[in-house]
């Protein structure tokens, strides 16, 4: 559709962020624009099928869009945290960036066991993120359904080390 395609053309490159050497795909632009935020939320909503009880969004931007699929499809959001954000933890997972490490966490009580869930971020990079995140949901007794992301960077082998989930993007590059 005309509108995505113009959403996802509002990605632009920022180089050397958050690295020398590094291209960072930047969605600011998209997400500031109304018709395309839409457009991509309602794809993403769209594209997850229908067995999902339950969005699961990663912090941070992953919040954004997450809340907007919860939105279209009238379904509860559960914000996965940087550490020392949440009250109250049910589970805590450390893991590998592509520099450096990281901590994600789960809030206590909002995840039910056997809830489907869908798993939406971003950006998928090296799958690190995405890996830890749907760890996390299934140590709480979820099951991933699908993971969900605007844009999948091929050549860092994400979509390999999320083997056997189900995954979802908008665009490849
Ligand atoms: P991964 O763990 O897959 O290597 O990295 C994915 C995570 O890092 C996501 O949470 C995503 O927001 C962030 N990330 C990595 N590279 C980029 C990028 O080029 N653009 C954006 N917007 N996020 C990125």
């Amino acid at each position: 559709r005309a509108d995505l395609v113009r959403a996802l053309d509002l990605i632009r490159d920022i180089p050397d962020f958050p690295q020398p050497g590094v291209l960072f795909k930047d969605i600011s632009p998209l997400l500031a624009d109304g018709a395309a935020v839409r457009a991509v939320v309602d794809a993403m909503a769209a594209q997850a099928g229908p067995e999902v009880d339950l969005v699961v969004a990663l912090e941070a931007r992953g919040f954004l869009l997450g809340a907007g699929v919860g939105y279209a499809r009238g379904l509860g959001v559960v914000p996965v945290r940087k550490p020392g954000k949440l009250p109250a933890v049910a589970h805590r997972i450390d893991f590998q960036l592509e520099y450096g490490t990281a901590t994600f966490e789960l809030p206590a009580d909002v995840l039910s066991p056997g809830a489907r869930v869908l798993v939406v971020d971003d950006v998928l990079a090296t799958g690190g993120t995405m890996e830890a995140a749907c760890e996390l949901v299934e140590r709480a007794g979820g099951t991933v359904v699908g993971v969900s992301v605007v844009l999948e960077l091929a050549a860092l082998g994400g979509r390999r080390r999320l083997a056997g989930r189900n995954v979802h993007t908008l665009l490849t590059v």
